[in-house]
């Protein structure tokens, strides 16, 4: 079979394939890092669906011209979350809050925090040290389920059990990025929310980005409950 023309167009045809799509390859890449550059410049996201498969689909490829370009891997991160947020908004906001999740990090916990772990995450007792408790209460009074979680087996395990419609996820850069990753495949529709400083304790977030976050879609429900 070798050496013989048949075997020899093969190999050609295959070779040929190969080079298109490595091009091709190449080329999304290309695009994706362009049109991302673009938008986190124009603060304006331009085809935000292909930008964001393209996102997944080249990653390795898109972070090295990214470098190439003096963008750095945290601002790529950082434009994929906004990205994504933006284009699950409003999905997000037609779910009642009574179908939605938030899940904080236990981090976000003062060092001498006297909650306890528990099957269900860590049961905060309102003792004041840090802002979870007041956080906690406001968003259960809008009707959400939030869990403290310790880590991402909680939350694998919670969002199995009582199957939220949506999920709000806050954490570090990339704990965001997989986690919104990770409901995506799971036909979930995702939100995040980035803490301001990474780390194991006393870690600390913008409380307003995440309560800005919890009542998109609730304000006209409020409003009339108000009035
Ligand atoms: S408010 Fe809650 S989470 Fe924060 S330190 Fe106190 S018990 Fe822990």
């Amino acid at each position: 079979m070798a050496g013989t023309p048949i075997f020899d167009q093969l190999v050609y045809i295959v070779g040929e394939i190969t080079l298109i799509l490595i091009i091709g390859f190449i080329l999304l890449s290309i695009v994706v890092v362009a049109l991302s550059f673009y938008s986190i410049r124009r603060g304006y996201f331009y085809l935000p669906r292909l930008v964001k498969s393209g996102i997944v689909a080249t990653e390795g490829m898109a972070k090295g011209i990214c470098k190439l370009l003096g963008l750095d891997d945290k601002e790529m991160t950082a434009f994929a979350i906004r990205l994504h947020n933006a284009m699950n908004q409003s999905d997000f906001e037609k779910v009642p809050a009574d179908k939605r999740a938030i899940f904080i990090p236990q981090c976000l916990r003062n060092a001498d925090c006297p909650a306890h772990l528990t099957p269900e995450g860590i049961i905060c007792r309102r003792c004041g040290r840090c802002e979870i408790g007041s956080h906690v209460d406001s968003l259960e009074a809008l009707g959400y389920h939030v869990w403290i979680a310790p880590g991402s087996t909680l939350i694998k395990r919670m969002v199995k059990q009582y199957r939220p419609q949506a999920v709000i996820g806050v954490g570090c850069m990339i704990e965001v990025r997989e986690g919104l990753e990770l409901l995506d495949k799971a036909n979930i529709i995702g939100m995040g929310v980035v803490t301001l400083k990474d780390g194991c304790v006393e870690t600390m977030m913008n409380w307003q980005d995440l309560m800005d976050t919890a009542l998109l879609g609730l304000e006209p429900a409020l409003n009339a409950e108000n009035s």
